[in-house]
């Protein structure tokens, strides 16, 4: 496990992170909110940026890239299915291709729901899933493109990583997620030390991420979509996981 990261906010509530090779002195930004706060980070790290990897086209990830592509002449990886919405990209990438930040090996998952093209990167020796707006803490993205169904799908996809994956989402929503998922699953002992870490971590002005897949797979519902327990508590027993699911994102959106 060689790899090193180093995360920090951008915009609002959007995350930035790096994901640097000691070996080689390659540095990957995972989408690109804004510029300056990417530039700070390099500067902070001494890191030298080769690469963006792009997880979706929405201007929150993108807005960056023309700016440090041009500051820094970095290889832009971009997912095929939206590649024509995304600025100067120079490669494009589908299911399971290999993608390679110096000596660091990543592979391509096809996540859609969020965006209709959504990928997110997976670093398997290393141990890291960057997730973009397919998965959050305690939480998922929107389903603005995609239908329910596929959104499950996707989050399945994810939810089959190793459980000490840590995974890196686009934003910091945690809290907000927590006080929804216990409205959903109020007995869960795994949420309810969930959120105590939470708040304990906001108000330290500290990140809630990266969790890891085991801890979200114990606490977000979104995650929890085909069990019983679950489907029970939205009123849908005995109906399939994508629509509980559905039900779920669906409550969320209203609340
Ligand atoms: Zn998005």
């Amino acid at each position: 496990m060689t790899a090193q990261t180093h995360l920090f906010l951008c915009l609002k509530d959007n995350y930035g992170v790096l994901l640097h090779d000691p070996v080689q002195g390659a540095t990957a930004a995972i989408d690109a909110p804004e510029a300056a706060p990417i530039e700070a980070a390099l500067k902070a790290t001494g890191w030298k940026l080769t690469d963006i990897l792009v997880t979706h086209h929405h201007a929150d990830h993108t807005d960056g890239i023309a700016a440090l592509k041009q500051h820094h002449r970095c290889r832009v990886v971009a997912p095929a299915g939206e590649a024509s919405k995304i600025p100067m990209v120079d490669e494009t990438v589908r299911e399971h291709d290999t993608v390679r930040v110096g000596s660091l090996q990543g592979r391509v998952l096809e996540t859609p729901g969020h965006t209709a093209g959504h990928i997110s990167y997976v670093f398997p020796e290393d141990k890291l899933a960057f997730v973009g707006d397919t998965l959050f803490s305690i939480g998922c993205g929107r389903v603005i493109e995609g239908t329910p169904e596929m959104m499950w799908q996707s989050l399945l996809k994810l939810r089959a990583l190793p459980d000490d994956t840590r995974v890196f989402c686009g934003h910091e929503y945690t809290q907000a997620n927590v006080r929804f998922a216990k409205t959903i699953e109020t007995a869960n002992a795994a949420l309810n030390a969930r959120a105590q870490e939470v708040d304990k971590l906001v108000a330290a002005k500290k990140p809630t991420i990266p969790s890891t897949l085991g801890e979200e797979k114990a606490a977000n519902p979104f995650l929890r979509a085909d069990l019983p327990e679950v489907a029970k508590s939205v009123g849908l027993s005995g109906q399939p996981a994508w629509k509980v699911f559905a039900e779920v994102r669906e409550r969320k959106n209203r609340s």
